[in-house]
């Protein structure tokens, strides 16, 4: 059997959202590079396999891809099952056209393994559906962040023009992304939410609308954060303010309850 490159999406972060597939392949695997938003219990699958991190950790930048994609060849070069584990999906926001660019190059086979990418593990956790019937019939996987080098694309358009759009790696960004989409004509209303950590016991949704995602977006942290936009989301942010009111009007019922 020929060396072959696996590039296999390692889900949103619970390590049962992994494919079958995928975890066929990490028990199989005599060599793992990994991103570092990998879960350990996915990783521990790979019992056998060297493990490599190659993503960005604590303070300490990543190798660039430059090196990792050398890295992938030399490893076929000496391994049969050679796997490049990603977090989400490999082929959204993930470089696997790079790797795979190279892998062709040097001549070496590869395969993709598709995972769930963060915006549908928040589309699930929220119970939102990011098409519906009558409101939304495109979704747009868009990001703002460009790396250096490369060439700044219209992504505010592709949001405008979408009815749902998911934005990734743009919670450090919210004030220029909200800025760049009232400039657009996008409503201050447009009904927003930010969820950390999708599919994770410590997820987190923020809820709000344009005019409050940088507010939203200062709560995220150092966790990963996908952002959630557009009509589908009225509802349950209507949910929500009902819930808050209800609360509200509670805490006033029985606050001359408490001695004071
Ligand atoms: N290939 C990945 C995306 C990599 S880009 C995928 O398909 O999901 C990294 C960005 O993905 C983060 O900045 C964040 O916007 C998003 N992301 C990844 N995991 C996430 C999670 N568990 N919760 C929320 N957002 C997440």
């Amino acid at each position: 059997m020929r060396p072959k490159v696996y590039l296999v999406g390692a889900g949103p972060g619970a390590p049962d959202l992994l494919t079958l597939r995928a975890a066929r392949l990490l028990v199989a695997a005599d060599i793992v590079f990994f991103d570092a938003l990998v879960h350990p219990d996915t990783l521990a699958l790979a019992e056998g396999a060297t493990k490599v991190p190659v993503g960005k950790r604590r303070g300490r930048p990543s190798p660039g891809q430059e090196v990792i994609n050398r890295a992938l060849v030399r490893a076929a070069s000496r391994h049969r099952t050679v796997v490049r584990l990603k977090g989400g999906d490999p082929m959204i926001f993930g470089r696997a056209h790079e790797e795979i660019a190279a892998l062709e190059r040097a001549g070496v086979e590869w395969e993709v393994v598709p995972g769930v990418t963060a915006a549908l593990a928040a589309s699930a956790e929220l119970g939102v559906s990011l098409t519906r019937r009558g409101l939304s019939r495109s979704v747009t996987f868009v990001t703002p962040a460009v790396g250096t080098e490369e060439r700044r694309t219209d992504w505010a358009s592709a949001v405008v023009a979408a009815d749902t759009a998911a934005i990734y790696m743009g919670a450090g960004e919210a004030e220029r992304i909200a800025a760049a989409l009232l400039a657009r004509g996008l409503s201050h209303a447009t009904p927003v939410v930010m969820i950390v950590n999708a599919s994770l016991p410590d997820q987190a949704a923020h809820w709000g609308t344009l005019a409050s995602l940088p507010r939203l977006a200062a709560r995220r942290g150092e966790a990963p954060a996908i952002i959630l936009m557009g009509r589908v989301l009225d509802e349950a942010i209507q949910d929500i303010a009902q819930d808050r009111e209800g609360a509200v009007a509670l805490l006033r019922l029985i606050g001359p309850l408490v001695p004071a």
